[in-house]
């Protein structure tokens, strides 16, 4: 048997405010007056005072605004990655991605493509990155995707949906600051912080489970269920224990795997652009099959909190697009098989996957 060795965040800042420490944790990695940093930062901040004017910008240093109405594709990767080799002819002396999980995914894809050749769609797969990335940071405004903390970013290429899977892909950095989560809005905060309540269910059940995910995935676990379910805590106490859970779940999956719920979310995405948080919450509601207990804790906490989930979005879809999907979300192949074991093949069938994709 021979054991995986991962990489794992370098640094990282916990606290209320730490976000002002930003250019003091930074400084020392400047490379020079002809090597700027670059901030992509969620467009959501744009003329958003409070927090542009904390990030102090010297000689080149650049904020690119990053649009979150569609997820990132390797497309757009290559294009950011080229205006910086247009405009400096220099290597960066560093990328920072303030924002969700859209803008992490963006600073990660790019700080890896300033130093390996070619297109970012190539490298969309496991360990096919060869070089160290440019140094990157990244500092989550909202919580629950685990971006922060994993050796992914995923992006959506020509022929798939696909992450970037590499020992160089996890930030060298990361600024935990809870108060930056303050404007997100109910919807969203329950669709996101849910894929971190999903990433939990699916390690938990997951064949690949071991003691190291266990330990993670336990915790993230009953911090979502007492964030989502009762009212123990403060508004303030609830920002700062989703920032962790979303980090203990992200390290819960680091040494195993998600499953059916992310399988099947990957298909609704490739075909109609449906979001990540969102996709899996519509997935999930429908896998009490699959995830009896986890999915009757996330009812209750979509009743509690009073969201409408969207029906209906497949009905109307021809049986081209249906395959399409089921294609997408079969590839995905180490997530069955630690959702269901090594026979997965004889336990999900393409007819199981239509009738749940239809009840969507
Ligand atoms: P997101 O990045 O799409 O952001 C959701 C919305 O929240 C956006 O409209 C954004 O503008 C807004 N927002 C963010 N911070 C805000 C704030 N403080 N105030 C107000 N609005 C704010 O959502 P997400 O759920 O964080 O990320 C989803 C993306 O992450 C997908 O692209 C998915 O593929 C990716 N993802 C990556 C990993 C990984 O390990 N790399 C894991 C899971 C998901
Ligand atoms: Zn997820």
């Amino acid at each position: 048997m021979i054991y995986r060795n991962y990489p794992m965040v370098s640094r990282v800042v916990f606290g209320r405010g730490s976000f002002n420490q930003l250019d003091e944790i930074i400084a020392p990695k400047r490379q020079g007056i002809n090597a700027p940093f670059i901030f992509y930062v969620d467009d959501v901040f744009k003329g958003n005072y409070e927090l542009i004017s904390r990030i102090k910008l010297s000689y080149k240093d650049k904020i690119i605004y990053v649009p979150t109405t569609e997820e990132p594709k390797t497309s757009q990767i290559d294009r950011y990655v080229e205006d910086i080799i247009v405009s400096y002819r220099a290597l960066p002396s560093g990328i920072i991605g303030i924002g969700g999980g859209i803008v992490m995914d963006v600073a990660k894809a790019v700080s890896l493509m300033l130093t390996n050749k070619g297109e970012s769609k190539d490298y969309q797969g496991w360990d096919l990155i060869k070089h160290p990335a440019v140094y990157h940071v990244g500092i989550p405004t909202i919580s629950g995707t685990g971006a922060e903390v994993s050796r992914t970013t995923i992006l959506t290429g020509p022929e798939r949906k696909l992450g970037i899977n590499s020992d160089y892909t996890p930030f060298d950095q990361v600024i935990l600051d809870p108060e930056l989560t303050q404007g997100v809005s109910k919807n969203q905060w329950f669709y996101t912080g849910m894929d971190c309540f999903v990433h939990c269910v699916e390690s938990l059940n997951g064949t690949y489970l071991n003691a190291f995910s266990e330990s993670y995935g336990e915790k993230a676990f009953q911090l979502c269920k007492n964030i989502f379910l009762t009212d123990n805590y403060t508004e303030q106490e609830a920002q700062d224990k989703l920032m962790m859970a979303s980090w203990h779940g992200g390290m819960s999956i680091a040494y195993s795997q998600v499953g059916v719920a992310h399988a099947m979310s990957y298909g609704l995405s490739y075909l109609l652009g449906v979001k990540h948080g969102i996709g899996n919450c519509i997935v999930f509601n429908h896998l009490s099959d699959y995830y009896p207990e986890g999915v009757a804790l996330f009812k209750k906490m979509k009743e509690k909190h009073g969201i409408k989930l969207p029906q209906g979005i497949c009905s109307n879809l021809r049986e081209d697009q249906l395959n399409t999907m089921i294609n997408v979300a079969l590839s995905l192949e180490p997530l069955w098989e630690n959702a269901l074991g090594k026979d997965w093949k004889s336990i999900i069938t393409r007819e199981k996957l239509m009738t749940l994709y239809k009840k969507m």
